[in-house]
């Protein structure tokens, strides 16, 4: 992932190096062909008339190239702005999701996960919410309350 531009309006350039290993083709087709005995069993048979695309005739290199030519993932991005120790010089927020070297600012979403989940990625970023959204509750109601019992008005005990 890299910025575009400057600008922090444009898009930045997502390149996912889909297919860029000559590997990760061969074992996609080999699971499309896992798939297609699966399907020519029964009960499953029973309910194929016939494969669409790229078609059940097409040679393993044909296979390959259609795998390639459609190239496809399942959205689970992660990780871009990983959580770790201050040490560690792709680590972005700390063990709270504040970001190194900079006071209140955080980053709470599925990016701040070290690593892509086992599990599924929606509930674990849910958590990580609500796990942060507590801590930032109870650090700025203290905040809150220091700034307030600094703030006496003269004359008064008014707060
Ligand atoms: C097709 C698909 C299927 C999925 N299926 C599952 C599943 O079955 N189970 C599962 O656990 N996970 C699933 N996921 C993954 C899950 O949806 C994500 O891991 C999760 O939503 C990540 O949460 P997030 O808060 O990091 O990002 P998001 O949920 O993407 O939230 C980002 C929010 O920020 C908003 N936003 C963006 N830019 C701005 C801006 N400039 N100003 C203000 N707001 C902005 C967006 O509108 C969005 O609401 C799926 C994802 C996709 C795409």
């Amino acid at each position: 992932m890299r910025l575009a531009s400057p600008n922090p309006k444009e898009a930045p350039l997502i390149d996912l190096g889909l297919y860029k290993d000559p590997d990760d083709v061969r074992k996609v087709a080999k699971a499309l062909r896992i798939a297609r005995e699966l399907a020519a069993t029964s009960p499953l048979s029973d309910l194929i008339v016939t494969e669409l695309k790229p078609g059940n005739h097409v040679s393993d290199v044909e296979l390959e190239a259609a795998v390639r030519a459609a190239p496809s993932h399942y959205n689970h991005a992660a990780s871009t702005c990983r959580m770790g120790p201050s040490t560690d010089a792709m680590a972005v927020v700390d063990n709270h999701c504040e970001v190194h070297g900079l006071k209140n600012l955080f980053v709470v979403d599925a990016s701040v996960m070290p690593l892509i989940t086992r599990v599924p990625t929606n509930p674990t970023t849910i958590l990580i919410a609500e796990r942060v959204s507590d801590w930032l509750v109870t650090r700025f109601r203290a905040q809150r309350g220091a700034i307030m019992s600094d703030c006496t008005f003269e004359g008064t005990n008014e707060r």
